[in-house]
């Protein structure tokens, strides 16, 4: 069997479109549309590529964007004050804090001084409280599990009942999407089961997974005879094993290979997402559907 591919480069797409259209229909009808600040500290040349990336997004999506650029000798003390004034900005709709922050500051400190209702990463206490009650609790789901949960959903997967195996326990995915899973409720509904450096058995457990979500950082941890024939395998790893040289800018660009081995784990499951081109295009994408989300909490629709 050859699985499906789930594309994570399409579905973005349609996210995306999606949400552009909602910006119009707002626009047009409330004079507003969603604020995205994104604070940047320092020239982290992997934090600016990234930041860079979701700028162009929030421009096309027709957001007001602020890219907010600090030195890196900048005092907590300065940046908790900056965070107060976006806190306070009834144009600002969402307050990212990019990371990893200098070592003189404290980044726990910044990431709990976010007004939790533009807590757009969903990473503040109050967040992670909501999504564990879930339901209409639920305000930002944390954008890599959010944007998991769409792949599932839009490629046709059942999770009501189904067995899922989440390999992992951080707390940016595995937690975050065991929970999600769990939930009484439509894309989810599922039997979840986490596993982690201290399971035994490893291969017992993600062998049962109807849907098997993978978040270890180890290149080609799951071996394909741990794949249920048919499962639906989302792969979130994103592992550096190597350098070439791209064909397109001839530039030198790092191999990205999974934690799965894809192409033997392609030829058993049912469905499956490639390293790259699967979750790593969601993430900013549902970083964006949690702005515009913010924006209706606010106006009440
Ligand atoms: P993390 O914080 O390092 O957590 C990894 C988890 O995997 C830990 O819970 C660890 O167990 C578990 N683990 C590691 N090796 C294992 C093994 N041999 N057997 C069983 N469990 C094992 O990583 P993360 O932040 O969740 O990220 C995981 C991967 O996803 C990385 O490759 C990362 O780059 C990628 N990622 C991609 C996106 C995206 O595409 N947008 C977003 C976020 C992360 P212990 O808790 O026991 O140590």
């Amino acid at each position: 069997m050859t699985a499906k591919l789930i594309l994570g480069t399409e579905i973005r797409e349609q996210i995306l479109a999606e949400v552009a259209d909602e910006v119009k229909q707002i626009k047009a009808n409330h004079g507003v549309v969603p604020g995205l600040v994104t604070i940047l500290v320092g020239e982290n040349p992997a934090s600016i590529s990234y930041v860079t990336l979701k700028i162009e997004t929030a421009h096309r999506l027709g957001f007001k964007e602020v890219q907010d650029s600090q030195k890196v000798d900048i005092t907590e003390a300065q940046l908790l004050g900056l965070i107060d004034k976006y806190n306070k900005d009834d144009s600002i709709h969402g307050i990212l804090v990019q990371l990893p922050l200098p070592k003189h500051i404290d980044e726990k400190k910044v990431l709990n001084a976010i007004d939790p209702d533009k807590d757009v990463d969903g990473f503040h206490p109050v967040n992670v409280g909501r999504l564990m009650i879930g339901g209409s609790e639920v305000k930002f789901p944390p954008c890599t599990p959010a944007g998991i949960q769409e792949m599932i959903v839009r490629s046709g997967v059942e999770t009501k009942g189904a067995e899922v195996v989440v390999v992992g326990r951080s707390n940016i995915v595995g937690k975050p999407i065991a929970n999600m899973m769990l939930q009484k409720g439509k894309g989810a509904n599922s039997t979840v089961t986490i596993v982690h450096t201290a399971t035994k058995n490893l291969d017992f457990h993600c062998k049962r997974a109807d849907i098997l979500i993978v978040a270890a950082g180890v290149p080609g941890l799951v071996k394909p005879e741990w794949i249920k024939p048919g499962a639906c395998v989302i792969d979130v790893g994103v592992n550096r094993v190597g350098e070439k040289v791209s064909e397109k800018t001839g530039k030198k660009i790092a191999i990205l290979r999974g934690d799965v081995d894809f192409d033997a784990a392609k030829e058993i499951a049912g469905s499956i997402t490639p390293v790259p081109g699967g979750v790593g295009p969601m993430t900013i994408t549902m970083l964006m559907k949690n702005t515009l989300n913010s924006l209706k909490f606010k106006l009440g629709i």
